[in-house]
């Protein structure tokens, strides 16, 4: 029996899940935001052990043979999991978990902790609204832009095996309307 949560966040590519899970760590300061491993190279900005443990190829190769994801998945060309452990410990210590991956990843997530799990998935108004995000946020070029488009028809047709689905049009309302969903979970 255990008595923390874990809160997954999932979207397409550029339907503001990053902006989102930012606000909802200031809104509720106790939330962890979990750590998942990845062969993706780190970005200048980020920091190893706080956005992520970034893995070599050999490293994740071990972790997987050792059985220490609860999921993972090739996102975009890098592999991305979720540690057990650290889900396992969250868990028993009673805390709130947010967890940013994958449809995929989010959905193997709920069917392994069914219980304590909220899914939440954002969408976005629509392609026009989201094209015009992914380019707006001037971190990726074109040919990754279209990457991530094209994987959006299989991402949405997850949606249906989330508890919730928020619909980011206007920020302040969708996070207004997460908040309120995790205020009753
Ligand atoms: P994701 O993490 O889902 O890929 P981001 O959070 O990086 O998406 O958001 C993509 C871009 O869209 C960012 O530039 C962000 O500032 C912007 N954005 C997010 N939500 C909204 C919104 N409701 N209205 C307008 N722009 C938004
Ligand atoms: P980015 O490289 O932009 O940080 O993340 C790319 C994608 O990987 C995002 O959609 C994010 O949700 C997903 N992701 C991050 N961590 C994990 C994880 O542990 N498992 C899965 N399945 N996806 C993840």
């Amino acid at each position: 029996m255990t008595t923390g949560k874990l809160i997954v966040v999932s979207a397409p590519s550029g339907a503001g899940k990053t902006t989102i899970c930012h606000r909802l760590q200031q809104a509720f300061p106790d939330y962890q935001f979990s750590i998942s491993a990845t062969t993706r190279p780190r970005r200048p900005n980020e920091i190893d052990g706080r956005d992520y443990f970034f893995f070599s190829e050999q490293e994740f190769d071990r972790k997987v043979a050792q059985n220490e994801f609860v999921e993972w998945e090739y996102v975009h060309g890098f592999r991305y999991g979720t540690l057990l452990a650290g889900l396992q410990r969250a868990l028993d210590k009673g805390h709130i978990l947010l967890l940013d991956v994958d449809v995929k990843g989010g959905v193997s997530i709920k069917n392994r902790f069914p219980a304590d799990t909220v899914a939440v998935f954002i969408d976005p108004p629509d392609l026009e609204t989201l094209k015009r995000r992914l380019k707006g946020r001037g971190t990726d070029n074109e040919e990754a832009i279209n990457k991530r488009l094209s994987r959006i028809p299989e991402e949405v047709s997850y949606k249906n095996n989330y508890d919730y689905v928020v619909v980011n049009d206007n920020l302040d309302k969708a996070v207004d309307e997460i908040s309120r969903i995790l205020k009753g979970a």
